[in-house]
C-alpha cells in the first residue's frame, strides 16, 4: 500500500474510533427549579460563589498567571456597589506576548489526534455538568440573569462544547473526491493557526465557549479576550477548559477593554482570524481593521462576525392571539430584551391590532422587577450604566414616536431597573422601529395585511431572527421563503435557538451569514488540503 494510502487510511480508523465511542449529540435538558432540592441547591450555590466575590484575576499566557499595573472591575449590575472580580488589564505587550506563545503551542496542538481535542471539549462539558449551578450563580450575579435565563446559558455552553466535539471528529474523517486514473487523491482539513475569541457579555458562558472551543476542537489555538462587563464569568470558563486538559498557550486568556486591547489584537499580523460576536457598530470596525494587511503579515484574516438585530414577530389575522401574545412578550422580556435575537417588534394586521394589544399589555403588567437571586422576579436589571442611559434615551425619544403603552420607569438608585415597556402605534421607519436597542422595549407596528406585514419585517438593516403566527399553511409557506432571516420560527417565539436543531446565525448587517451550532461552523476554522499522488 502507498504511503499516502496509509495515512488516509490511518486517519479515517482514527476519526470512526473517536466517532464510536461518544452516543449521538443530545441537549442539555434544562434543571427543573420547582424541583425543592433543584431549588435548594441553586440558593446554595449562590451563597457559595457571594463568598466568592471580589477577587483579582491575572492574565493567563502560556500556562503562566500575568498580573499588570491597571486593573478594571465588574460589578453586579442588580447592586451596583457589589464588586465582582478586579481583573488585570492587558495591552498590546501581552497581546504580542500572547500570539507567540499560541503559534508556539499551535505546532503541537493542531498534530494531536482528533480524539485528544474532541476529549478535551468532552471533559470540559462534564466538568461545567458538575458545575452547573456555580455557573449559574456566576451568570445572576455579574450578568443580571434570572435562574431560568442563566440556565439557559450554561445549558447552552454544555451543549456547545458536546457539539464541537463529535463536528472536529466528523470532519476529521475522509472527505469525498472524484477518483481519477493513475492517481490516489484526497482531501483533508487542516486547522488555520491562532484566532482570537471575542465574546459579548449577554451570553458569557455559552458564546464564549462556543467562539473559543469550536476553532479549538479544530486544533486552532485561541486568544480569548472575555466581554469586560462579564470578566468573571470568562475565568470561569477558562479554568473549566484548563481543568479540562486544554495545554498552556492553546487558550490564552486576556482581559482588557476592547478598544485597546481587542484592536490590538485583531490587528496584528500574526492573527490568523478572528471569532467575533457583538454589537454592529464593532463587527464593523473589526471588519475594517482585519482588511488591512500590515508588513509581515501572509495570508488575509478570515472574520466571523456575529451581530445584532432588529428582531419582528409578524402576527396574521387568523392566528391564535393568545398564543402570539405569549410568544412575544417572552422574546421581549426574556433577560431584559438583552438578546440579539429577542423580539423588538411586533407587526400586526389592524383588524387584530386591538385586540393583540390589549393581551400584549396585560401580559407585560404582570411581570416583576428587581433582583434576579429572588427567583420571584421574572426580569432583572440591565446590564451597566452605559446602557440604562442608552435604553432610557430610547423611551424618553420614543414617546414622540409611538403611545407608550405600559412601562417607561426606569431607577438606577441600586440596580439598573427598567420597566418593561411597550409602545404602540409605531411607523415602521421610526427609530423605535429600526434601530437596536438591546433593552426592554417592545414596538408594535399595525399594517394592513401579511404581505405589508412581511414587507416591514424585512425593512430594516438586519436579518437575525424572526417569528409569524398563523393557522393558514400558505401563509408560513410565503414567510418560509420572503422573510428573510437566518432563523425563522413559524408558531413559536423568536428566541431560545437550540444548538444542533436551530444552527444560528443572520443576513445582512446582522453577520457573516455563519451558523453557530450548525454542520458548517467548525469549516469557518479549518482549509482543506488537497494531496494527489500518481500510482505505480
Ligand atoms: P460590543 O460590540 O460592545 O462588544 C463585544 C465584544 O467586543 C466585547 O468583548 C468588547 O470588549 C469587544 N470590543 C469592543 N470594542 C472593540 C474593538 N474596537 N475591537 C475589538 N473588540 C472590541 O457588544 P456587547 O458586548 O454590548 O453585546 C451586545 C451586542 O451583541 C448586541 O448588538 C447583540 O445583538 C450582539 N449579539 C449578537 C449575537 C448574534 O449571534 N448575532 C448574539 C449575542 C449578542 P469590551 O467588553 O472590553 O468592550
Amino acid at each position: 500500500m502507498a504511503q499516502g494510502t496509509k495515512v488516509a487510511t490511518r486517519r479515517r480508523g482514527a476519526a470512526r474510533k473517536a466517532r464510536g465511542a461518544i452516543p449521538p449529540f443530545r441537549n442539555e435538558a434544562f434543571l427543573d427549579f420547582k424541583n425543592r432540592r433543584v431549588h435548594a441547591s441553586q440558593e446554595e450555590a449562590l451563597r457559595r460563589v457571594r463568598s466568592q466575590l471580589g477577587r483579582t484575576y491575572p492574565l493567563v499566557i502560556d500556562g503562566k498567571e500575568v498580573t499588570t499595573a491597571q486593573t478594571f472591575t465588574s460589578f453586579n449590575p442588580a447592586r451596583h456597589d457589589e464588586v465582582i472580580g478586579r481583573f488585570a488589564s492587558g495591552g498590546a505587550r501581552e497581546a504580542e506576548a500572547a500570539i507567540a506563545g499560541a503559534w508556539k503551542a499551535f505546532e503541537s496542538w493542531s498534530a494531536q489526534p482528533v480524539s485528544k481535542r474532541a476529549g478535551v471539549l468532552l471533559k470540559a462539558a462534564r466538568i461545567l455538568r458538575a458545575r452547573r449551578r456555580e455557573m449559574n450563580a456566576w451568570l445572576t450575579l455579574e450578568a443580571g440573569k434570572t435562574w431560568p435565563e442563566a440556565d439557559g446559558d450554561t445549558a447552552e455552553a454544555i451543549d456547545f462544547l458536546e457539539y464541537y466535539a463529535r463536528e472536529a471528529i466528523r470532519y476529521a474523517g475522509p472527505q469525498r473526491v472524484t477518483p481519477v486514473p493513475g492517481e490516489e487523491n484526497e482531501m483533508f482539513y487542516i486547522p488555520l493557526g491562532v484566532g482570537v475569541a471575542i465574546p459579548p457579555w449577554n451570553f458569557p458562558a455559552a458564546i464564549l465557549m462556543g467562539l473559543t472551543t469550536a476553532p479549538v476542537a479544530a486544533g486552532n489555538c485561541m486568544i480569548l479576550k472575555p466581554a469586560s462587563a462579564t470578566a468573571a464569568i470568562g475565568w470561569q470558563c477558562f479554568d473549566i477548559l484548563r481543568e479540562a486538559g486544554v495545554p498552556p498557550g492553546v487558550v490564552q486568556f486576556l482581559t482588557g477593554p476592547g478598544g485597546s486591547l481587542g484592536e490590538a489584537i485583531v490587528s496584528h499580523p500574526r492573527i490568523r482570524f478572528i471569532n467575533f460576536t457583538g454589537s454592529k457598530e464593532v463587527g464593523i470596525r473589526i471588519n475594517e481593521i482585519a482588511a488591512k494587511v500590515p508588513p509581515g503579515q501572509r495570508w488575509l484574516k478570515r472574520v466571523v462576525a456575529e451581530m445584532g438585530g432588529k428582531d419582528a414577530i409578524l402576527v396574521a389575522e387568523d392566528a391564535d392571539l393568545d398564543a402570539a401574545a405569549d410568544g412575544i412578550v417572552s422574546a421581549a422580556f426574556g433577560y431584559q430584551g438583552q438578546k440579539c435575537s429577542a423580539c423588538s417588534r411586533a407587526i400586526v394586521p389592524r383588524r387584530v391590532y386591538d385586540a393583540l394589544r390589549e393581551k400584549i399589555v396585560e401580559r407585560t403588567r404582570t411581570i416583576s422587577v428587581g433582583a434576579p437571586e429572588d427567583p420571584a422576579h421574572r426580569m432583572g436589571p440591565v446590564i451597566n450604566r452605559a446602557s440604562f442611559d442608552k435604553i432610557r434615551q430610547h423611551i424618553v425619544s420614543g414617546q414622540s414616536e409611538g403611545r407608550l403603552l405600559t412601562g417607561g420607569k426606569a431607577d438606577a438608585a441600586k440596580g439598573f431597573f427598567i420597566e418593561p415597556t411597550v409602545f404602540g402605534e409605531v411607523a415602521p421607519t421610526a427609530r423605535l422601529a429600526q434601530e437596536e436597542i438591546f433593552g426592554p422595549v417592545l414596538t408594535l407596528i399595525p399594517v394592513s395585511d401579511f404581505e405589508e406585514g412581511l414587507r416591514v419585517a424585512n425593512g430594516t438593516e438586519f436579518g437575525l431572527t424572526g417569528s409569524v403566527y398563523s393557522r393558514d399553511a400558505r401563509k408560513l409557506e410565503r414567510a418560509r421563503s420572503a422573510f428573510h432571516v437566518g432563523n425563522l420560527y413559524l408558531n413559536r417565539k423568536c428566541t431560545g435557538a437550540l444548538v444542533g436543531g436551530h444552527p444560528f446565525g443572520g443576513f445582512n448587517m446582522s453577520g457573516t451569514d455563519s451558523k453557530a451550532g450548525g454542520p458548517d461552523y467548525l469549516l469557518l476554522f479549518l482549509q482543506a488540503k488537497s494531496v494527489s499522488r500518481k500510482k505505480g
